[in-house]
C-alpha cells in the first residue's frame, strides 16, 4: 500500500521511479480487507485526523478507478451489533456531538439480515464508511508500473546500496531512495532502530450460501463482509508475539467462535491467511529523512489503517519532498532519532 501509492503520486508529479519490490515477502496489504472506518469503536471517538484523510483518500482511489476504469471503492455501511445498553447510551449521546455526520442516530431493535443472530441490545450503523478492493488496486499498480518501465520484482539487498551525493544500488544511479517495507523495516540498517510494535493479523475467506447481509459490514468483535454473492472475509486476529505470515489454528479458532456469535447458518472456510501490520509504538505513521543521510527516507507505519492514511500522507511526503512543506513532528521519524 505505502509503495504504491507513493510512486503512482510521485509519477502523476513527473518523478522518475523505480520500485524494488518482492511481493511474497510480505502478505500485509494483499490480505487486507481494506475497511475504512471513520470512527474509533473502543472510544467511540473521531478516527485520527479523519477530516484530512478521508476525502483525500475518496478523491484519489476514485481517480485510479477512472484511470484504470475498474471499480475499487464500495461505500458500506457497518453495522455495529451493541453487546450492552452502556455502548447504546454512549452512541446515542455521540450522534450530537463530533460524530452526528458518521453515526446513524437509529437504534434498531430486531436484525433483519438473514443469518445474523438475533442481538439482546440490537444494533445501529456507521455511516460514510467502506472498503478499498485492496488486491485489485495492488495488482493495477503493479501492471501500471511494469508497463512504465518502473519495476523490479526482486529482493532489495540492502549492501548492495552504495551512499553518496548520487546512490547507486546494482545497475540504478539515483538521486533519493524512499524505504516502504512494512514491518520488515525491521531488517533495514538505516531504519531498523525504530520501534514498531507489529501486530500480526489473521482473516478467513467463507463461503455461506445462507447468509444475506448486501454491502453492509458486520462487526462485533470481528467483522463480516461479502466479497461476492455466497463468499465473505471474515476477520481479524491481533497477535504481537508470533509475526510471521503464517496463518496458525489459535487464529482459525478465534475467528470462527468470534463468527459463529455473529451468524447462525452454515459455512465452509475457503482460505485462511495472515499478515503483519506495520504499527508503530505511538501508533502514527513515519515518514521523512534519515538523520545522517539526506538522500534516504521512509515510508512507513501505516499500522491498521493504511488504506486511509496512504493517500494524504503520501500527498504530505510529496511536498516535503520537494520544499512546500516542512514535517509536522508527530508524524517526522526524527522523533525517533537515534543520534540523540
Ligand atoms: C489481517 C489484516 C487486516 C487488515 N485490514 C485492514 C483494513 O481493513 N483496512 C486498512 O486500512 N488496513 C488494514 N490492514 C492494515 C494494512 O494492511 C496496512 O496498513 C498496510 O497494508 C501496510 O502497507 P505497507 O505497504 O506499509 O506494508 P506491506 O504490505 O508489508 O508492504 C511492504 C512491501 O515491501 C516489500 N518488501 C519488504 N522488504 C523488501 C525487500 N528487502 N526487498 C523487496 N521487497 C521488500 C514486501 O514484500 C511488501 O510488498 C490490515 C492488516 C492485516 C494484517
Amino acid at each position: 500500500m505505502a509503495g504504491s501509492v507513493l510512486a503512482l503520486k510521485l509519477i502523476e508529479h513527473n518523478f522518475t521511479v523505480k520500485v524494488i519490490d518482492k511481493p511474497e515477502l510480505s502478505n500485509c496489504s494483499k490480505i487486507a480487507a481494506g475497511i475504512y472506518n471513520p470512527v474509533v469503536f473502543k472510544r467511540l471517538t473521531k478516527s485520527w485526523m479523519l477530516d484530512e484523510v478521508l476525502p483525500e483518500m475518496l478523491r484519489f482511489y476514485k481517480s485510479q478507478e477512472e484511470r484504470w476504469n475498474c471499480k475499487l471503492v464500495t461505500e458500506r455501511n457497518i453495522v455495529k451489533l451493541f453487546s450492552e445498553e452502556q455502548e447504546i447510551i454512549l452512541w446515542q449521546k455521540k450522534t450530537n456531538g463530533e460524530l452526528e455526520n458518521y453515526l446513524d442516530k437509529i437504534i434498531h431493535k430486531t436484525i433483519s439480515y438473514q443469518s445474523i443472530k438475533q442481538n439482546e441490545f440490537g444494533y445501529s450503523k456507521v455511516k460514510r464508511s467502506g472498503n478499498l478492493d485492496v488486491k485489485t488496486f495492488l495488482d493495477h499498480t503493479r501492471n501500471f508500473l511494469m508497463q512504465n518501465g518502473s519495476y523490479l520484482d526482486e529482493k532489495f539487498d540492502h549492501s548492495e546500496l552504495k551512499v553518496s551525493e548520487t546512490l547507486h544500488y546494482k545497475t540504478i544511479r539515483a538521486s533519493s531512495i524512499i524505504f516502504c517495507e512494512g514491518h520488515l523495516i525491521k531488517h533495514n540498517p538505516f531504519f531498523k532502530y525504530i520501534p514498531l510494535k507489529p501486530a500480526k493479523g489473521e482473516t478467513l475467506t467463507i463461503e455461506a450460501d445462507d447468509l444475506r447481509i448486501g454491502d453492509d459490514i458486520i462487526n462485533k468483535n470481528a467483522f463480516v463482509m461479502n466479497l461476492n454473492s455466497n463468499q465473505f472475509k471474515v476477520g481479524a486476529t491481533y497477535n504481537w508475539e508470533d509475526l510471521s505470515d503464517d496463518p496458525t489454528q489459535g487464529g482459525k479458532e478465534d475467528l470462527e467462535a468470534k463468527l459463529k456469535k455473529i451468524i447462525n447458518c452454515n459455512y465452509k472456510i475457503i482460505s485462511h491467511e495472515a499478515g503483519v501490520r506495520p504499527s508503530v509504538i505511538d501508533r502514527r505513521p513515519l515518514l521523512g529523512k534519515h538523520p545522517k543521510y539526506d538522500n534516504i527516507y521512509v515510508f512507513n507505519g501505516l499500522g491498521t489503517k493504511g488504506v486511509m492514511l496512504a493517500p494524504f500522507f503520501a500527498e504530505y511526503m510529496l511536498g516535503y519532498l520537494t520544499n512546500k512543506n516542512s514535517l509536522n513532528a508527530e508524524v517526522d521519524v526524527m522523533r525517533f532519532n537515534p543520534l540523540e
